[in-house]
């Protein structure tokens, strides 16, 4: 199928543009509703497949004041009520269509920090593009006003220049925090409580920072120079950094209050316990968890196989077992390294997948085959204990369960064999249980999830926690949400300690 180049999607634009500015008149409701929907440029489909550079390219100036003027300015703006932050996304629209880049991106990081990642990798139309009024209008959400785009747009735009304004740093206060993971929800703590003058310091696990955008999301969906750059933005705050400290081995979660003097700590260890199907054969040579999977390939940049010392498994035939972001993820990385067939099969159908409309989109694009209402029973090896094949079962659906959507029951007798070499475990991920276990005074539930009240406050004093691994598995706006909460409480907490002791 052939997309429209960039060439010609601007030069629509442009033509477009012109003719709303010639006439020098406010434009209407129905004016707005007659402009079409902008479609992002993207590499082509072919080509994209054997590099890993960005599949979307961002819309043009000319195209984002026009997607802009299609806002209709609502006075009830059921678009801000479904943003987890907040984001006052009318204003900053308003900004774009009257083609003031630095207003709409000072709008927007009054309550987000990292729009540019936001504006990629936000599941938009499940949240503010799912009740846009023009979406609803034209009884299709994708027709809606391209919220997500215009977020990139304009934090693309302000990299552009080159000149990032980077956030007023109150005095210092002499109070010293500690902030454990570097994923988003750690980065929009380090960023509000630094803001207050408070000493941050981020520890990290890994060796670089940005947590699962940087290793588990492909750079080919968000590039690493995007999170680096938010990075090098807390760095020129003053936020100290601690990269290859595992908190729990290291040093004891406990040890940074009771020994080093921290203030308060905040745990954002996320969800990195990859899940397993527990069937027959997972333990073969070939099977790998997404997470094992892309963390080789983007962090150990292991897609590089001549210069990189971490090998990854050259693979022919791939079945990817699951249906969300993860998977489809593992699937389009898979096909970069070269697999010839590419599998995502998946219990249910194509409406039940959690995976976002544009990845499952791109995927099929790249060529990937979907295996709906499929799933594996066994895997199967060979006399070397290498993968060589799947049993999987044929599903049909059933009565809802209680996510509301309709359970997958299992066809007797439909046993089928695909012949694969690889396969990519994606079902879910659990939380990373070390903290928990070498802390024992934090309360978790059942599923190993730290427990926190209103304000984000764990059982033990002094000690906060947000993002997945309070949520379990959720996304990067919500971690981001949960982080900024957390550290209004820590900046409250810290204020009044002060002024305890003044007293
Ligand atoms: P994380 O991002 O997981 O960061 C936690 C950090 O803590 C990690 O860097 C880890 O190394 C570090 N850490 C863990 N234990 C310790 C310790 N003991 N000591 C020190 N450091 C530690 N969400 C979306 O919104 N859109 C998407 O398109 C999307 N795609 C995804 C694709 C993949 C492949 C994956 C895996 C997830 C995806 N998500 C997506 C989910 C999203 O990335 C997460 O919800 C989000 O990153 C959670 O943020 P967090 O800050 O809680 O934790
Ligand atoms: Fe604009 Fe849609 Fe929000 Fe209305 S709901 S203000 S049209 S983005």
């Amino acid at each position: 199928m052939g997309h429209l180049s960039a060439e010609e999607l601007q030069n629509k634009a442009k033509l477009i543009l012109e003719d709303i500015l010639a006439k020098e008149e406010p434009l209407k409701v129905k004016d707005r509703m007659k402009i079409p929907s902008q479609i992002m440029p993207q590499q082509d489909e072919f080509a994209r497949r054997h590099n890993l550079d960005e599949v979307t390219l961002g819309l043009t100036l000319e195209q984002a004041r026009l997607e802009a003027m299609r806002c209709l300015q609502c006075v009830k703006k059921t678009c801000v009520n479904d943003c987890p932050v907040f984001i006052e996304i009318p204003g900053f629209i308003k900004y774009i269509a009257d083609g003031d880049m630095q207003g709409a991106v000072d709008e927007i990081k009054k309550v987000s920090l990292l729009p540019s990642i936001c504006g990629r990798v936000c599941p938009q139309e499940s949240q503010c593009q799912l009740n846009c009024t023009v979406g609803k209008a034209l009884k299709d959400v994708d027709k809606g006003v391209a919220i997500g785009r215009l977020e990139r747009f304009v934090a693309d735009w302000e990299r552009a220049t080159g000149n990032i304004r980077i956030p007023e740093v109150k005095p210092e206060t002499g109070k010293k925090v500690a902030v454990v993971g570097s994923g988003p929800a750690g980065l929009v703590v380090a960023a509000d409580v630094r803001r207050e003058g408070h000493h941050v310091t981020i520890f990290e696990a890994f060796h670089k920072l940005g947590g699962v955008m940087r290793y588990g999301i492909p750079e080919f969906r968000l590039p690493n120079d995007i999170i680096d750059q938010e990075i090098n933005t807390l760095s020129k705050m003053g936020v100290e950094f601690k990269t290859n400290f595992v908190v729990g081995r290291t040093r004891k979660l406990m040890d940074l209050i009771n020994k080093d003097g921290y203030d308060a700590v905040f745990v954002g260890t996320g969800a990195g316990l990859p899940m397993f199907m527990g069937i027959e054969g997972e333990n073969l040579v070939g099977v790998f968890s997404a997470n094992e999977y892309l963390t080789r390939a983007n962090l150990m940049r292991a897609f590089d196989r001549e210069n990189s010392d971490t090998p990854i498994y050259k693979s022919k035939n791939v079945a990817v077992l699951g249906g969300g972001n993860v998977a489809m993820d593992s699937a389009r990385m898979a096909v970069r390294l070269g697999a010839e067939k590419v599998y995502i099969v998946y219990r249910r159908t194509e409406k039940e997948m959690p995976a976002r409309i544009e990845e499952v989109a791109h995927a099929k694009e790249e060529g990937i085959d979907f295996l709906f209402l499929q799933n594996a029973k066994k895997i199967i090896g060979d006399e070397n204990g290498r993968v060589k094949a799947i049993e999987c079962l044929r599903y049909e659906l059933g009565e809802p369960d209680s996510s509301g959507r309709r359970r997958p029951v299992v066809i007797p007798d439909s046993e089928f064999t695909l012949t694969v070499d690889t396969v990519i475990v994606a079902i879910g991920n659990g939380s990373n249980p070390l903290i928990s276990q070498t802390t024992p005074e934090l309360n978790v539930n059942k599923w190993g999830n730290l427990i926190v009240d209103e304000k984000q406050k764990t059982s033990v004093d002094k000690i906060f926690a947000g993002g997945d691994i309070v949520l379990g598995a959720a996304t990067v706006i919500l971690a981001m949400g949960e982080g900024r909460k957390a550290a209004a409480a820590i900046n409250e907490m810290l204020v009044k300690s002060d002024t305890a002791v003044k007293n």
